[in-house]
């Protein structure tokens, strides 16, 4: 019945989330609140680590991508799976040192990275820099020589494939603002010059190619054109590189539409691609990275909304508001995402009515959901939306002034804090009157 596996309906007919009835979730810790299902962010950690033990003999390492979600809590979690983890600024970096995450499992993306960023990743011991083009190879280097280390390193490659996904979401097609292009030779130039760098170390290449894919076919693509590259690197410069990175874009179920491959396969297919090109390649079997954000974390998190002023335009449509909005999720005005919402405190009922629901930000394109088949919701409902554990909180911002949700961690029953809610005090914190 749900788009998530996590997700039920008790004999209050209330949503229930991870043992936790949504509606008490919403009256103990008010909204717009953001739950987090614990134990399925947990089993979507082990459904990738254990397809790399499965189909690739454990020689690889799962790198949950921060940017999905990232707190300090969440650190932890991922640490105690056993998984490593991508960072993309100094602030998920700084995150992850301060919740003690292991920093030889950290890999540091970007594609400008400040100096001030690279001085902390260097310093910190992080395990590898994906360095994103010339200017950052020399700082990478500087910084290095400057802590008196070798800094192994990783290059972001545009392979050339093009992910048929949204346009803002694409990154592995020549024209993008990430990494540097196989097909002009600026990937390989930059491997050769770094060659010559005294403080750093190739060790791999990495790609990503973009976000929200259900296809296996360019993941596949992409890890067969990058296994070109490494015996391309290995015949012509002598360098035999290690790692490869396949970065992550898995997709997800947002609504009844979406149908995302199982994880598992997608690693099986993707090693019976790189095994058969190491050997067409003449090098030997990488040691493999993904980055899986999206499909760890998407699915195990709700938005709660209470809904407030209903406007039934006649003739034109009617919108119900909501007490949140793109200040906590805009990825519909971002991206125009498409979302499943369950009225939480009347759950089976059956949908009946196309509404528009709205949030209470400034802008009319501040949407959650536009002219969707709903169940009648009425004023003082909980609106519950469904996958929003990805790209919703790590891109929430206090526009309009609002205090940005809690985030409430469920596991078995059990609910906790693991960001507190925003105060009006946090929003004026750093003025300086
Ligand atoms: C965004 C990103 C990811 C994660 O992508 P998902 O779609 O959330 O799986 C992984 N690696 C890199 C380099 C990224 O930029």
């Amino acid at each position: 019945m749900f788009v998530s596996e996590n997700l039920s309906v008790n004999e209050k007919n209330h949503l229930v989330i991870g043992k936790n009835d949504t509606v008490e979730l919403a009256e103990k810790f008010g909204t717009p609140l953001y739950v987090l299902d614990e134990d399925l962010f947990r089993k979507n950690c082990r459904i990738y680590k254990e397809a790399i033990e499965k189909y690739y003999d454990g020689n690889g390492l799962v790198l949950y991508a921060n940017k999905a979600l990232c707190c300090m809590h969440t650190c932890k979690v991922v640490a105690e799976e056993g998984l490593g983890a991508d960072v993309v600024s100094g602030g998920e970096l700084y995150t992850a040192i301060k919740a003690g995450f292991p920093m030889d499992k950290i890999y540091f993306h970007g594609n400008n990275k400040t100096p001030d960023e690279i001085d902390l990743a260097v310093k910190s011991g992080v395990s590898h820099i994906v360095v994103d083009n010339v200017y950052e190879l020399d700082k990478v280097n500087a910084a290095a020589e400057k802590y008196g280390t070798v800094q192994p390193i990783m290059f972001r490659i545009k392979p050339g494939i093009d992910a048929h996904t949204h346009n803002f979401v694409r990154t592995g097609q020549i024209d993008s603002k990430f990494g540097v292009a196989l097909e002009n030779g600026e990937a390989f130039d930059i491997v050769k010059r770094a060659m010559e760098y005294k403080n750093v170390t190739v060790d791999g290449v990495h790609c990503h190619i973009g976000s929200q894919i259900f296809d296996i076919e360019p993941f596949c693509l992409a890890a067969e054109v990058m296994m070109r590259f490494i015996g391309e690197v290995k015949s012509k410069l002598g360098l035999e590189v290690k790692k490869l990175n396949l970065g992550g874009g898995y997709g997800i179920r947002y609504t009844e539409n979406d149908d995302p491959i199982e994880y598992g396969e997608y690693i099986k297919h993707v090693s019976d691609v790189v095994k058969k090109a190491a050997a067409e390649n003449n090098v030997d079997v990488p040691f493999i990275l993904m980055e899986p954000g999206r499909s760890i974390v998407a699915p195990a998190g709700i938005t709660l909304y209470t809904v407030g002023g209903i406007k039934d335009i006649k003739n034109v449509r009617k919108y119900v508001s909501v007490d949140g909005g793109m200040c906590d999720n805009p990825r519909y005005i971002l991206y125009g995402s498409d979302y499943t919402a369950v009225a939480a405190n009347h759950a089976s009922d059956k949908y009946e009515e196309v509404v528009t629901v709205a949030g209470k930000c400034c802008e009319s394109g501040d949407l959650i959901l536009e002219n969707k088949l709903m169940q009648k919701l009425e004023v003082g409902d909980t609106l519950a939306v469904l996958a929003t554990g990805a790209y919703n909180y790590s891109m929430a911002s206090n526009y309009n002034r609002i205090p940005r949700p809690p985030i409430v961690a469920v596991s078995n029953g059990e609910a906790k804090v693991i960001v507190k809610r925003e105060t009006y005090d946090d929003l004026i914190a750093n003025d300086v009157p």
